[in-house]
């Protein structure tokens, strides 16, 4: 095999970056392994320019755009994760309040809603007994608990914002 020129890394620079001497193309002319080299060296170029072409790369700024997007977002997804489980955690537990209220006073708030309708307002009988029923104490628990549900759902909206 033939031992490889020290000037072929030269002759192979000159090519990619089109920056011959005179000196170096004097040594071209007259040895076969670097005239190899540079013939190669240009194909490769030639080569490398066509797969550059081919693969049309996005416009910077959009590529500068879409990664600032990305960005904000997922500041925005790293912000608002804790305010989520937080915001879930309230739904559950004003959603059990709810669940436990109702199943714990059905009765007597049944009797309560019937009291406003039109037939029980006719007949006008159940209406102190229905109230007598519904203490005090539960239309508190409502009020806070209708309340409770409106923050959570406030603060979702403006979450959202
Ligand atoms: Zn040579």
């Amino acid at each position: 095999m033939t031992t490889e020129c020290p000037f072929e890394p030269n002759v192979l620079d000159a090519v990619t970056n089109d920056a011959w001497t005179e000196s170096l193309r004097a040594h071209v002319a007259s040895c076969d392994d670097c005239a190899a080299a540079a013939e190669v060296g240009s194909w490769m170029t030639r080569f490398s320019g066509l797969d550059e072409r081919e693969h049309i790369l996005p416009d910077p700024a959009v590529l500068w755009l879409k990664a600032r997007l990305l960005q904000s977002k997922a500041v925005v997804e790293r912000a608002s994760l804790p305010i989520t489980r937080l915001q879930i955690a309230a739904y559950l537990i004003i959603a059990a309040c709810w669940a436990a209220l109702l199943t714990w006073k059905s009765s007597a708030l049944q009797l309560w809603i019937n009291h406003f309708s039109p037939g029980h307002m006719v007949l006008g009988a159940t209406g102190a007994e229905a109230t007598r029923s519904l203490s005090l104490g539960v239309l508190f628990a409502i009020v806070i608990l209708a309340s409770a549900t409106v923050g959570v759902a406030m603060h979702t909206i403006l979450a959202e914002e």
